[in-house]
């Protein structure tokens, strides 16, 4: 295996996601090329790194951090719109929106760009790394390499292995989680692999439980917090993931599975339909702007 520090990393999409992996590895001295559709996208992910709420400038003035590493943290960083420049890195991670086909184009195009030699990772949600992995003709090389939000803060990587994958590949991923402080956890493919198909249940089955009555929004984000000790309830959680990527993550669960119980109701596409996507960019806002609820703490310390 190549020398850790020393790989180029691409990671394509600089959303939620993105931004942060990106951030991670370069905090951890990886150099880091962002890629995305548009430089107001790019512009948008460096923004975040900087200032945003698990940015560069919070942990300094936290003292989590110093102000020379936050510094050198950015200059491992550089944005670009075009795929040609991701030609001579050694591990791709993309974290683009949550689509099949729109991965898979994505894979296809990279497949015949960057280096024969380079791990390709996905950080889909759920979308089965065999049917990822066949857009491209390196099946040995291809992961899931699955992060959670933010990836600043959270430990877990989900480490998806795909019919072909290598085990020189899982160790390549495993270890470069390690050297960011991560801890990796290896799993076999499946839809949603472990986190998403247990975390899709809890939304789908809290959205029904308010759509048929049983609770409100707010009732329901604080009934999960004090009794079971989530940090969030499904729907604050879900503001934070992005209501179409669940929309998207739970019509794929549905798809692949046909579980009546895995597909999104109709409340949720009501919200995404009509531009409500949660706390993102370009985003009217999420389920407590929609229902005009005010979003209060009062049981956290
Ligand atoms: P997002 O909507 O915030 O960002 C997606 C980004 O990808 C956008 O900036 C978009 O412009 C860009 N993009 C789309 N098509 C592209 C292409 N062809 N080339 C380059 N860039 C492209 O989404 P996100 O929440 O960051 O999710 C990204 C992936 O991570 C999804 O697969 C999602 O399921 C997964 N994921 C999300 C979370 C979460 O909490 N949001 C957690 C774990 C995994």
């Amino acid at each position: 295996m190549q020398e850790l520090k020393k790989m180029k990393i691409g990671v394509i999409g600089s959303g939620i996601m993105g931004h942060g992996i990106a951030q991670t590895l370069a905090r951890y001295g990886y150099t880091v090329i962002m890629n995305d559709i548009s430089m107001d996208f790019l512009q948008n992910g460096m923004q975040m790194i900087k200032s945003g709420r698990f940015g560069l400038e919070k942990a300094v003035s936290a003292g989590k951090m110093k102000r020379e590493d936050a510094d050198q943290t950015l200059s491992r960083i550089s944005v670009t719109i075009n795929q040609e420049d991701l030609k001579d890195c050694d591990l791709i991670i993309e974290a683009i929106t949550e689509d099949e086909k729109v991965k898979g184009a994505l894979f296809r195009k990279l497949d015949g760009i960057v280096k024969k030699s380079a791990i390709f990772a996905s950080n889909t949600s759920g979308i089965m790394i065999s049917s990822l992995s066949s857009y491209t003709a390196r099946g040995k090389n291809f992961i899931g390499m699955h992060w959670f939000n933010p990836p600043q803060v959270m430990k877990l990587v989900e480490v998806v292995k795909g019919p072909e994958t290598t085990e020189d590949a899982i160790h390549t991923v495993v270890s470069i989680s390690e050297s960011a402080e991560k801890v990796p956890i290896i799993v076999n493919d499946g839809p949603g692999f472990f986190t998403t198909r247990f975390l899709n249940s809890w939304l789908m089955e809290s959205y029904r439980m308010f759509e048929s009555g049983v609770a409100g929004i707010s009732e329901i984000d604080r009934m999960s917090k004090l009794a079971f000790g989530f940090p969030m309830g499904p729907f604050e959680l879900s503001d934070f993931i992005g209501l179409d990527t669940m929309l998207h993550v739970a019509e794929y669960m549905y798809d692949e599975t046909k579980r009546p119980d895995y597909a999104p109701p109709t409340i949720l596409k009501k919200l995404v339909l009509s531009g409500y996507l949660g706390n993102k960019k370009g985003s009217k806002g999420g389920w407590y702007q929609y229902y005009g609820i005010k979003l209060e703490q009062p049981d956290r310390k």
